[in-house]
């Protein structure tokens, strides 16, 4: 083939006038009217003197637009490079410099970015406002309809992907048009998509959740995308009637859950509920399950691989644990310390290898060799535990794993038993500096309603089910637990607010 990504995503639907996207006020984009623009844009790419492999960085609102940005891109060979529209320009100015991108599209707030760069970067801005308009579509409107579609191999890079930062400095993630095809055809085969789907699409499209998942499942299959610029709880009830599955992040669903329109009528012509990016207590599960008969299929992965593991279309979908590896993916648990595979039950190191795997981070070498094996296998920096069932169950970050005295304390264990106890809403247990254990546990708790906790109360009930390295020296209330775009707790945040707690001025 001669660009198997734009070939098997995008090419089939080359004159079709099947409806793609459905926006909330029910106007439709066609699958031929969608290509069309998309090959507008490529042809601007190369008038603007993009080549084959260049970067173009998009820091662009959620729109028909920005979607065929990246199928232009897919089309022309350039590598795709979404930014979160929350990113400050300094953010910016350390992804363009970072990526050394060619073109970059902003609503506006680039220019401040590209004045912070210090390097010679050579990018080029085009403005893209929210509703498409702006310089670039200007120029693209002149452009002729068609583009010879650039010659790829699976081999060759599709997108830069920065991972959100939860643990540290984004890092800038190499996917191949491989590692994107392999993935969605593997779920799209496991979770049964097909021409008939309409999949509800509230997630951004800068992350690899609502780009590579949602996005290029539907676009395999041929279903139509319900597009909402973003999560909204009014537009959501209004058009899941008209939706057969939903991909979200743990919030979308507690949020359903908070409102009692939210009925099993409501959801009575879903097929499907995806949850992922961030771990679904299991509360939100059966609560979901009680109200809509319907059980949340859970899924792990990350911006480096994609999806590596899902739990069944078929058979049970087990609460707590993100199921079992796709097709051709393998997953094993290993120890932190010698690399070695530990057995059954045994929490480790989650490693993955298989043809998601990205190619390594952009000009990090030392760190793509740190974290990719030599055979083949990506330390993924999550712990698990694989039960006797075979379900993958997330322990949480190597990097959130908190060392007392000596000791290993996961934060989920202590997590679960807070959250059970009276008015606590939910929880995150850090490690934060001591001076006699290295790191102490201080558990950062949420109340329902934010009504009174008796925090001595928890300490002790709690107390009783842990041995007492692993007991929280303190508790700490706050109004809500800080957290990202894809509803990831951002436990570095709370490491900072707390560093000093026992730490002698
Ligand atoms: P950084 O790598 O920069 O620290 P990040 O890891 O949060 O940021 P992403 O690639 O967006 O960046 O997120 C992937 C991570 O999200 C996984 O490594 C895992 O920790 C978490 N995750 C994804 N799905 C689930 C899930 N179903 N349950 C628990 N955690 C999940
Ligand atoms: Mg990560």
């Amino acid at each position: 083939m001669a660009n198997p990504l734009y070939d098997t995503l995008f090419g089939q639907h080359q004159g079709k006038n099947t409806t793609f996207l459905q926006m909330a006020d029910g106007s439709v984009v066609t699958h031929s009217d969608f290509l069309q623009l998309a090959s507008q844009y490529a042809n601007l790419f190369t008038q603007l003197g993009l080549q084959p492999g260049d970067r173009l960085a998009a820091q662009i609102v959620k729109s028909p637009q920005a979607l065929a940005v990246y199928a232009a891109c897919v089309q022309a060979g350039i590598v795709f490079l979404p930014l979160n529209t929350a990113y400050t320009a300094a953010e910016v100015a350390y992804f363009l410099e970072n990526s050394g991108a060619r073109l970059m599209l902003s609503d506006g707030k680039a220019s401040q970015a590209l004045e912070l760069v210090t390097s010679a970067c050579g990018a080029i801005l085009e403005t893209m406002n929210a509703d498409g308009s702006g310089s670039f579509a200007i120029q693209a409107e002149t452009m002729p309809v068609g583009f010879q579609t650039v010659e790829r191999s699976e081999d060759d890079l599709a997108a830069f992907l920065y991972t959100s930062g939860t643990t540290g400095r984004s890092k800038g993630a190499m996917l191949t048009q491989g590692n994107l095809l392999s993935n969605c055809q593997a779920l799209a085969s496991e979770w049964r998509f097909t021409a008939e789907d309409s999949l509800l699409h509230a997630l951004p499209i800068f992350h690899t959740h609502g780009l590579f998942v949602a996005t290029n499942i539907s676009l395999l299959a041929g279903g139509k995308i319900l597009f909402l610029p973003k999560f909204d709880l009014d537009v959501m009830l209004d058009l899941m009637p008209q939706a057969t599955t939903m991909m979200g992040v743990p919030t979308f669903y507690t949020r359903l859950l908070d409102d009692n329109r939210f009925t099993r009528e409501a959801a009575q012509h879903m097929r499907l509920f995806v949850s992922g990016s961030a771990p679904l207590l299991a509360e939100t599960h059966i609560q979901f399950e009680e109200r809509t008969g319907h059980r949340i299929l859970e899924r792990y992965g990350m911006t480096e691989t994609n999806m590596n593991t899902s739990n069944p279309y078929d058979g049970e979908r087990r609460a707590g644990t993100v199921g079992f590896p796709l097709p051709g993916i393998e997953i094993k648990i290993t120890d932190s310390n010698t690399g070695e595979t530990l057995p059954q039950g045994d929490i480790g190191e989650i490693e993955v290898r298989g043809p998601n795997v990205f190619k390594g981070y952009w000009q990090m070498p030392e760190k793509t060799a740190e974290e990719l094996r030599e055979n083949g296998f990506f330390i993924t920096g999550d712990l698990g535990q694989i039960d006797e069932d075979g379900y993958l169950h997330i322990v949480g970050r190597n990097k959130d794993l908190i060392i007392s005295g000596g000791y290993n304390i996961y934060p989920k264990e202590i997590e679960l038993l807070l959250d059970e106890e009276t008015g606590v809403l939910e929880s995150a247990v850090i490690g934060v500096p001591h001076p006699d254990f290295g790191e102490t546990v201080v558990g950062v708790l949420v109340a329902e309603g934010q009504g009174d906790l008796d925090l001595d109360a928890i300490k002790k009930n709690i107390g009783g089910s842990l041995a007492r390295f692993k007991h929280p020296q303190k508790l700490v209330v706050l109004p809500e637990l800080p957290r990202n775009t894809m509803g990831k707790v951002q436990k570095k945040e709370l490491r900072e607010q707390y560093k000093d707690l026992f730490m002698p001025a």
